[in-house]
């Protein structure tokens, strides 16, 4: 299955298929010409895939090299972005080679942050292997490495020449991490695609999902693939894309980092958000209860304690979408349907009522 990504500067292809990982030199050749490639990844995934990845881009006529980090959100960080310029400037890497990411969103955060910037920025291929990866953060063009201050707080827009995603590296990954990746595709039927929620609807269990998964994964890339084509730079409807994100990362950030997931803080966030949305009128009747009982049936939670209303105020106060006295958040007009609305940050309160 492919999925094309047509933005004003470029142009790219999603390529979505099982097995697809034992192809990836071929499907390189199609997009470049036979160069230096250097693979970012982390300990765990080169340990599965590297070798297998290295010998399918050499056989396809790559000059291959690898740079591994720590498996872990610490290594997306500055000190790993030099050490990175640095292997890529010792391989000799010109604006005429290229990065391949292999990994999960911080492996693909970094990736593209040192890409788009070594020499001004040399060209990359997105190969993710975390189910959040292959449904988010491969899509897009946010690149980022975290600073002491601040997650994300330093990055680029830049898209990748293709997108390579195989499910089959799905069967390694921890059954809490897939779950992360299933949390940002129900949101994404929830904010705008009926058709993919009614299908999330109709599958029994986890097991259904996942052999059904690449299906689900073209579905919810589409979803993302059409905000970013409308809003590349996120000024304006790509906000739509973080329902349930504000309340989850202050749930993450106030939990300890690890205590609660990425995806876990989504699916709390986007109940909350939509219970409380449900009570002022402002999303239908009955959506709480579907959005719960879909993210239940996919063993997601949908509410966390202890549950700190002050501690979560000042947290989500403090995060980069609140500015000024307003704070952007994301409603549900109807499953399917999502807009955004403006509140003042001191309603946001009422928000956080259990
Ligand atoms: P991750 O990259 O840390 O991967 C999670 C863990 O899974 C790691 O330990 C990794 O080694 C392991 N792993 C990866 N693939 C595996 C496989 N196939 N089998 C076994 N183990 C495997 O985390 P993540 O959840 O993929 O990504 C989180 C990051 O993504 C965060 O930094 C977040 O900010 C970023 N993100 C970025 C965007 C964007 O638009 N750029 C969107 C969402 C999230």
């Amino acid at each position: 299955m492919k999925l094309d990504v047509a933005l004003p500067q470029h142009q790219y292809t999603l390529f979505i298929e099982r097995g697809a990982l034992k192809q990836v030199g071929e499907w390189a050749k199609t997009l470049w010409k036979p160069q230096k490639i250097a693979i970012i990844t982390d300990d765990t995934v080169k340990s599965l895939y590297g070798e297998q990845v290295v010998e399918n881009l050499s056989k396809a006529g790559f000059d291959v090299s690898v740079f591994s980090i720590t498996p872990g959100e610490a290594s997306k960080s500055f000190d790993s972005a030099i050490e990175a310029y640095t292997f890529l400037a010792e391989q000799g890497l010109t604006r005429s080679d290229g990065v391949l990411a292999l990994g999960g969103g911080v492996v693909g955060d970094l990736a593209g942050f040192v890409a788009s910037t070594y020499l001004r920025g040399i060209h990359f291929l997105q190969v993710p292997t975390t189910l959040l990866a292959q449904v988010d953060s491969s899509i897009g063009g946010k690149t980022a490495v975290n600073t002491p201050v601040a997650k994300n707080m330093v990055g680029t827009f830049a898209q990748p020449d293709g997108v390579l995603i195989d499910a089959d590296v799905l069967q390694t990954l921890e059954p809490r991490r897939v779950r992360e990746g299933i949390a940002e595709i129900v949101k994404s039927a929830a904010i705008a695609d009926i058709d993919l929620w009614k299908k999330l609807t109709s599958l029994e269990n986890e097991e259904e999902l996942l052999e059904q998964v690449d299906e689900l994964i073209l579905a919810s890339c589409n979803v993302k693939r059409k905000v970013v084509e409308e809003d590349e730079l996120d000024n304006g409807n790509r906000l739509i894309l973080n329902f349930g994100h504000t309340i989850g990362h202050a749930i993450e950030a106030t939990a300890g980092y690890g205590v609660v997931t990425h995806g876990e803080g989504v699916a709390i966030g986007m109940v909350q958000m939509n219970r409380i949305a449900e009570e002022k009128g402002l999303t239908p009747k009955g959506t709480t209860e579907e959005l719960k009982e879909m993210l239940v049936k996919f063993h997601l939670p949908i509410s966390h304690t202890p549950w700190n209303e002050e501690e979560l105020y000042e947290a989500l106060t403090h995060d980069k979408k609140a500015r000024g006295n307003q704070i952007k958040t994301i409603i549900l007009e109807e499953i399917g349907k999502a807009r955004i609305h403006t509140i003042d940050t001191e309603e946001m309160h009422d928000y956080l009522q259990v």
